[in-house]
């Protein structure tokens, strides 16, 4: 694994893998422990495939009181566990560790309770994400938060990296849209926040399980609010002659009160790519495009079409295209969602980055971006969730040509950098998880640091669920009471110690 220093396996718990193993299969019986090679090696990468490791072995339950005794084992054993969805994190949350439980929760996948009077579904964390939408579009329902992988991802995955996707700009993200969830502690007490109503007295731990990368427990049931489909959506393809202007027509359609359904932009290189493999009829001729999505009652959106089409032409855009069906809707984000395979066309390998910058923001970064390209010899296009200041940028390289993953992770790291520095933060939607992790200390200091682990400690004092992942190396529990002493001077000697 270039570069990626994970938790060194401990080897006592490697000489005892044939008990453990055992041990696990009384828990979980029949064809739920799964340890040859040949059978392990779908789970050894999720999303990040550069990165790999073979598990201890996989256990695969199928209710809350398997997981409940598996951790149990795990806590009293000192095994690590790592929960894992449907493996498609882009940030490597799901990674195995060479000696820990790697936890599937896939066989979870059934919808538990569907109830349109409270507008909730309650669902196991196997479920997909558009799984739910599934379950109850006969009623005209929908779930919002839309991830481009929606077809794959689980629910729990979606809690666990507080997903996003093109409608959360009005929707929201997963914490959002989550009102509760059943979760395993690692000591294997099962815990309920939140439930089927909008909120819950206490403090909000709902809103911290939320993104939480597996690092709290288990989740073992999701309560999701679903809405009712707008009327009407359309949705309007806008070609600009730079970044710049499409940047500017962005600021300016929001600062006009407009909040669309969705607001994406995509660069020349990613036009030309998604074009070329869904044929679509996007613009070649431009540099950036926009796609703005308006929905609610027909009459609002028409008119609303009309002003951001009005405002669009106030900013020098060269062409505007108006979906009339909803067809052509659907056409004209396919290449949209169509864009990561895309680049799989044109590169063999593709580094997809994860950043949010304040609006503002953009040219600068777009800018910088492109003489980072020149300065790494890589290619690197951009789509980008305009309205919510997410950008995607796609670091094209091949990883048969020695150096060439390592250039890409450098460049990678330098645009989060980038991303902090003019304000934003190191994370739109795809978690942090092994990818961005040693860059945590460029966007917190050690005391908030500190105190995100404490909170850590408080759920599993011993790091055995997804040790490795968000915090950088170096940061366990057992350090937080740690003094570091330099040159034999106490720091701060005045302050008393307990
Ligand atoms: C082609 C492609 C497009 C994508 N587009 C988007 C996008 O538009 N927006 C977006 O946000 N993401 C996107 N992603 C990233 C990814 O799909 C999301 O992060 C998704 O939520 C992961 O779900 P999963 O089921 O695959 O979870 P996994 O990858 O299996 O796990 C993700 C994290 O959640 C934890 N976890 C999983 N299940 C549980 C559980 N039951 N309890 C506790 N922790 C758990 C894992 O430990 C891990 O840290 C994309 C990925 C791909 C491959």
């Amino acid at each position: 694994m270039a570069g990626l220093v994970m938790p060194e396996p401990k080897a006592d718990i490697l000489a005892r893998r044939a008990q453990i193993i055992a041990d696990l299969r009384a828990i979980v019986p029949g064809e739920g422990v799964i340890d040859t090679e040949t059978e392990m090696r779908p789970f050894e990468s999720d999303g990040v495939t550069a990165y790999r490791q073979m598990p201890l072995t996989v256990v695969l339950p199928s209710t809350t009181e398997q997981v409940s005794q598996v951790l149990a084992y795990a806590h009293a054993n000192g095994i690590p566990v790592v929960p894992r969805g449907a493996g498609t994190s882009l940030s490597g949350g799901a990674l195995p560790l060479a000696d820990g439980i790697l936890l599937g929760m896939g066989k979870f996948n059934r919808i538990l309770d569907i109830d349109f009077a409270n507008r909730t579904v309650v669902a196991q964390p196997g479920v997909t994400n558009l799984g739910i939408t599934t379950a109850v579009a006969h009623e005209g329902f929908y779930y919002a938060p839309d991830p481009s992988s929606q077809i794959a991802c689980t629910i729990g995955g979606n809690v666990g990296e507080n997903s996003g996707g093109v409608h959360c700009l009005k929707y929201g993200l997963t914490t959002n849209n989550v009102l509760g969830v059943e979760m395993v502690l690692i000591t294997g007490e099962i815990i309920r926040i939140g439930g089927q109503h909008l909120d819950s007295g206490g403090l909000d731990l709902l809103g911290l399980i939320v993104g939480s990368e597996g690092l709290l427990g288990v989740v073992t049931e999701v309560t999701v609010r679903i809405l009712k489909k707008p009327e009407t959506a359309r949705a309007v393809l806008m070609g600009f002659p730079s970044s710049e202007a499409a940047g500017a027509c962005v600021a300016a359609i929001i600062a006009a009160g407009i909040i669309p359904g969705g607001m994406e932009m995509m660069d020349r290189m990613m036009i030309h790519a998604s074009e070329a493999f869904v044929n679509v009829g996007y613009p070649l001729d431009v540099e950036a495009l926009l796609i703005v999505e308006l929905d609610g009652p027909e009459a609002e959106v028409n008119h609303l079409i009309e002003r951001v089409g009005e405002i669009g032409n106030g900013l020098g855009c060269l062409t505007l295209r108006a979906s009339t069906s909803e067809e052509e809707r659907i056409a004209f984000w396919a290449g949209r969602k169509a864009a990561f395979p895309a680049v799989g066309r044109i590169s063999p390998d593709y580094l997809c980055m994860d950043g949010t910058i304040p609006r503002k923001a953009l040219p600068e970064v777009l800018s910088r971006m492109e003489q980072m390209s020149e300065k790494y010899g890589l290619r690197c296009g951009n789509v980008f969730h305009a309205g919510d200041g997410n950008l995607h940028p796609l670091i094209c390289y091949d990883a048969n040509k020695p150096g060439e993953l390592e250039k890409a992770e450098a460049f990678g790291a330098d645009i989060l950098l980038l991303c902090v520095e003019v304000g934003g933060v190191l994370t739109g939607e795809h978690g942090v998880g092994v990818e961005k992790r040693d860059l945590m200390g460029s966007m917190f200091d050690e005391t908030d640091l500190a105190h995100q682990q404490r909170l850590k400690c408080a759920f599993d004092p011993n790091s055995l669920l997804n040790p490795g992942k968000v915090f950088p190396q170096l940061h366990r529990c057992a350090e937080l009471g740690r003094m570091h002493v330099s040159g034999g001077k106490l720091p701060f000697p005045d302050i008393p110690r307990f």
